[in-house]
């Protein structure tokens, strides 16, 4: 895990002591291995070093063109695979985030310290108002600031991101600073955590980043022959045509997928095999397909448990947001008196 960003002001700590990490999920049931690698298996892995809180950002979600009677099916399926994948309701909060108003009553102050040149600079946004051309909303411009207020709001110092989110987190920190010379240091300035695994892997096409939309993915929740049926044909090094010609891992995305859920010995292994093409790629596929079954067969059930236990995930959802409103609650007296509205 590589990390950007500075120290501000000391972020808040949890009663047993602990900083906060904070990290939105995007309310879709549709999450793949990119996604799994490159950002949920390391939230787990924080759990222990950080007091977590997860929020499904339902606000956020908004501000693309959806369907608002599939949105609270998609928040709970959301939640069903986040927590089958280890955010287990013992080890963290996962909330949703329109549960805690005050996400949105600090964006609005925070609205009013953010230049609007620092915005139309966001990366993200100049993508996105490209592909929707004559629906380019304030909310969507504003996204960034509604995302410094999610983080702030909880004052948490650590923010699991992947590469394409770490220039929001330098807004983040621009605005703690913005604020904090205004009306007195208070919001810590987090730090962006990108992870070096997983966050390569492209999809089975080897073209583009793995997206269900680009249908190049494979689903965290596919069965075992789903899964065969799209990695037997996935693009591996164009060098290797024949299984005689040698080829090079570096450049493979099956290798990268490896990397992801292999132990060393298989890695070592199929790095040889295919450098002295020793195996073919079938061989390295079949090896990979058995290791990401490991990780992802009991993921898959745990997840079809729950499908059955949607209330058992609904009380957790709401637990998770009344404790996050109650910190939500603290920050915003603070802030209202900071600034002067109370
Ligand atoms: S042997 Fe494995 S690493 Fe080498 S090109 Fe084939 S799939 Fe990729």
């Amino acid at each position: 895990m590589t990390e950007t960003g500075s120290e501000g002001p000391s972020g808040a700590r949890a009663p047993d002591g602990r900083y906060y990490l904070f990290s939105g999920i995007q309310p879709s049931g549709e999450i793949h291995i990119g996604n799994y690698c490159g950002a949920i298996r390391n939230w787990v892995r924080q759990l222990d070093n950080y007091a977590c809180i997860f929020c499904i950002v339902d606000y956020h979600a908004i501000t693309a063109d959806y369907d608002a009677k599939e949105m609270q099916a998609r928040i709970l399926k959301a939640a069903i695979v986040n927590i089958a994948a280890g955010l287990s309701p013992e080890r963290c909060r996962l909330f949703v985030q329109s549960r805690v108003p005050e996400h949105t009553e600090l964006a609005w102050i925070f609205n009013t310290l953010t230049p609007m040149g620092l915005l139309s600079r966001m990366t993200q946004f100049k993508e996105k108002a490209v592909r929707q051309e004559e629906n380019v909303t304030v909310g969507l411009f504003d996204y960034p600031v509604l995302q410094a207020a999610d983080i702030l709001l909880y004052r948490a110092v650590a923010v699991p991101v992947g590469e394409d989110q770490v220039q929001h987190i330098e807004l983040t920190r621009d605005v703690a600073r913005k604020f904090n010379n205004r009306f007195g240091d208070y919001f810590p300035e987090p730090k962006a955590r990108v992870p070096r695994e997983g966050a390569r892997i492209l999809g089975l096409d080897a073209q583009a980043k793995m997206s269900k939309s680009l249908n190049n993915y494979v689903g965290l929740l596919e069965e075992p022959g789903v899964i065969w049926e799209k990695l037997r044909p996935a693009v591996t090094d164009p060098a290797r045509q024949r299984r005689s010609d040698p080829g090079n891992p570096d450049i493979c995305n099956i290798y990268t997928i490896h990397q992801c859920f292999s132990p060393p010995e298989i890695l070592a292994w199929s790095d040889h095999g295919c450098r002295t093409a020793g195996i073919g790629c079938i061989d390295c596929k079949k090896a990979l397909f058995g290791e990401m079954m490991k990780e992802l067969d009991p993921i898959r059930e745990r997840a079809r448990e729950l499908e059955g236990q949607t209330r058992r995930v609904t009380e957790f959802l709401e637990a998770s947001a009344r404790d996050c409103k109650a910190l939500a609650e603290a920050t915003m007296d603070d802030v209202r008196r900071l600034t002067g509205i109370r």
